[in-house]
């Protein structure tokens, strides 16, 4: 897709389920930078998608490392904009609406199988943590029409077994994946009414006029499975630059470690905003 450089719109998408750490700072950082380098619109996006892990002190905490780091946006929780609200625990009527299209459309499906992975699927699933492939006992179910809202049964997005996802990273080159290996009938909408990462980040980036996602490559299968969302909704394509994962010398990623990694922690040792920014970006 291609746009006139004043007419790119960035975002910064935490989760306030944790401190910001080091790995973000690098994302964060790199999203900033690429919306100024275009005179573009950086949007700071609140995903409190899950009311269990999100907490408020977080919220607060993210927009204030992301402050002292020096990064600015111009729409978002804190100042408003024309694509408000800007926190997801407040764009419910948004994903339900996708939800209603994707069930007339025959795309997703009730489930009814317990899962381990249910309790994460309002999360971004990362390299480590990835909802498991599902094998699949609900996908013949025929009675979707049949609900009128979607709580009480997990929703599933029925994906063509061997069908090949392919797409141009910005950063990365090129990708691809296959549904029915790489990741399998996902979740969309979970038992307990709360609406999955992967429906409501794709919901917003179009609601939001998301022209570049930039993100961690974590999630490059999630970008993969987003694509058939967009697909099925008839939405958009965004961009997407996938930024590297902050590792440290022995390979692990930085997000995963507990020692003090926080942008918070960092800062209160005394460290500066470009210290710190030196540590991700190097
Ligand atoms: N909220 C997600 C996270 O913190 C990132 C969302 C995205 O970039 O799509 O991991």
């Amino acid at each position: 897709m291609s746009q006139a450089s004043n007419s790119y719109r960035g975002r910064l998408a935490p989760s306030p389920t944790g401190l910001l750490h080091i790995g973000h700072a690098r994302t964060f950082w790199m999203a900033a930078q690429r919306a100024i380098e275009r005179q573009g619109k950086l949007i700071l996006r609140n995903e409190d998608l899950d009311p269990q892990r999100s907490r408020p002190e977080f919220a607060a905490a993210m927009i204030e490392d992301l402050r002292w780091l020096g990064i600015r946006w111009s729409e978002g929780p804190d100042c408003g904009g024309p694509y408000a609200p800007y926190s997801q625990s407040e764009r419910r009527d948004c994903y339900l609406e996708a939800w209603r299209r994707l069930r007339d459309g025959g795309f997703i499906y009730p489930c009814t199988c317990s899962r381990k992975d249910l309790a994460q699927a309002a999360t971004a699933p990362n390299d480590n943590d990835d909802e498991p492939v599902y094998p699949g006992r609900c996908r013949t179910r025929t009675d979707a029409g049949q609900f009128v809202e979607p709580a009480g049964v997990n929703w599933r997005l029925r994906v063509g077994a061997g069908e090949e996802i392919a797409f141009d990273d910005l950063n990365l080159g090129a990708q691809r994946y296959v549904a029915g290996r790489d990741f399998g009938d996902f979740l969309v909408w979970r038992r307990d009414d709360v609406p999955a990462y992967q429906l409501a980040v794709v919901v917003d980036d179009v609601a939001m006029r998301i022209t570049e996602v930039v993100r961690g490559a974590d999630l490059l299968k999630s970008t993969a499975r987003q694509l058939l969302l967009i697909r099925a909704l008839e939405y958009p394509t965004p961009e997407y630059f996938h930024c590297e994962l902050v590792r440290d010398a022995s390979g692990v990623r930085l997000a995963k470690r507990q020692d003090g990694l926080s942008i918070r922690g960092l800062r209160e040792s005394g460290l500066s905003a470009n210290k710190v920014l030196q540590m991700a970006c190097q």
